[in-house]
């Protein structure tokens, strides 16, 4: 039962967020119920075997139909982790001896699944400083499969020019893959720009409150098909607690991030014009060098920025975010709340100081998770945080 097949008479985002896959529960409620059972009558030659690891229970397929739904795919595959979409997505689309180009500033975590690619798959690994078709036609190889591109880009907010790198790629008979995390489907919709296969870490945006770990897999059927396959093997199924709680949140996706996406201009307005800030990165400033292109190919600029304390005053840097009170100093993005971090200490510490600099990454840059707060609270916590 697919969304599209069911020609439900909605299309707006908002609907497809709150109804799209919704499974039909026996005693007329209007939610999916929670399918917890591990033993489920099985009628041999229908389907797969009926067993949560194999992604077939009902609360897998409402959560699947829905985020397929919202991102405009044929199909789609929910996961453990946004992780487990990375690397199944990957092993299902290359094979040893199959070479891979990869954009350089992605997901640490994506990074380092590379490493292990060229290492225990003999899958050929190459990094892309600033991805653009003269670039890949630079790199390019007879083994060449996949273009593995996200943006915008976790902490600096760069933006990758989409079109043109699926026109390569397709001239060129290439899959392309995106992280698509941090726009969520409310601001970039990648299928629309001509990618292939989409993940998400659906821990960010589409969970929205901080309390669950998720992935997402968009594509076509086929390809889909081969994921789930290789995943079952993997073991990187969600369980239906989780899967409930996804599809609860994914109904306000659309809400939250019309939120988030006002809240974070008006924040880097207001960021870059205090003296205390050096540099704002936010997609839909002006000033950004990528804004042209996000005005292009995103539809809001999202929840995410990132911005630079003046001078090298560590201590002043430890004050301000002690200084905090209704914004906290937390890991992870992409909830209800506002969060901040430091680079340098979490997501990007494993890089050296060479890698760091060469991506604008320092001690004074600071990653800030705009949540749907009032923005004038926002702006009053980070006012008295900085004096
Ligand atoms: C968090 C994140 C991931 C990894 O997802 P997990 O749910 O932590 O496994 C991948 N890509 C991006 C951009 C992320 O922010």
């Amino acid at each position: 039962m697919s969304f599209s097949k069911k020609n439900p008479g909605y299309s707006g985002l908002n609907s497809v967020a709150v109804h799209a896959g919704t499974k039909q529960d026996l005693y007329g409620g209007v939610n999916t119920p929670i399918s917890s059972s591990t033993a489920i009558a099985f009628h041999n030659g229908i389907g797969s075997v009926p067993y949560p690891r194999n992604f077939n229970i009902p609360n897998h397929d409402a959560v699947a139909e829905k985020i397929a739904a919202l991102e405009g795919g044929a199909s789609a595959l929910v996961l453990a982790t946004g992780m487990s979409a990375i690397t199944a997505g990957i092993l299902s689309a290359v094979r040893p001896g199959e070479h891979i180009l990869m954009q350089k500033n992605i997901y640490g975590g994506t990074r380092a699944f590379a490493d292990i690619l060229r290492n225990k798959h003999d899958i050929g690994v190459t990094f892309i400083e600033t991805m653009t078709p003269e670039k890949l036609d630079e790199e390019l190889t007879g083994d060449t499969v996949l273009v593995y591109m996200e943006t915008p880009t976790n902490p600096t907010l760069d933006i990758i020019d989409i079109a043109p790198i699926t026109q390569w790629a397709k001239d060129n008979r290439i899959l392309t893959m995106i992280d698509n995390t941090f726009a969520s489907p409310v601001n970039q919709k990648p299928l629309e720009l001509g990618c292939d296969i989409i993940m998400h870490s659906a821990t960010k945006y589409l969970g929205g409150h901080s309390d669950l770990m998720a992935g997402a897999l968009i594509g076509n059927a086929d390809f889909i098909e081969r994921c789930r396959t290789l995943s079952a093997i993997y073991g990187m199924s969600l369980n239906a607690v989780d899967l409930s709680l996804l599809e609860r949140s994914i109904k306000t996706l659309g809400v939250r991030v019309q939120q988030q996406n006002a809240n974070a201009l008006t924040i880097a307005e207001w960021l870059s014009k205090h003296p205390s800030i050096a540099k704002v990165h936010y997609p839909g400033l002006a000033s950004h060098p990528g804004h042209d292109i996000a005005v292009k190919q995103m539809s809001g600029f999202g929840g995410m920025m990132s911005f630079e304390l003046v001078g090298n005053d560590i201590a002043f840097r430890d004050t301000f975010l002690k200084k905090l009170s209704m914004i906290a100093v937390a890991t992870s993005l992409g909830g209800v709340e506002s969060t901040m971090t430091i680079p340098v200490q979490t997501s990007h510490s494993l890089l050296t100081e060479e890698e760091r600099s060469a991506l604008g990454i320092h001690e004074m840059l600071i990653r800030f998770s705009i949540g749907i707060e009032d923005a004038q609270d926002l702006i009053h916590d980070l006012e008295q945080a900085l004096q």
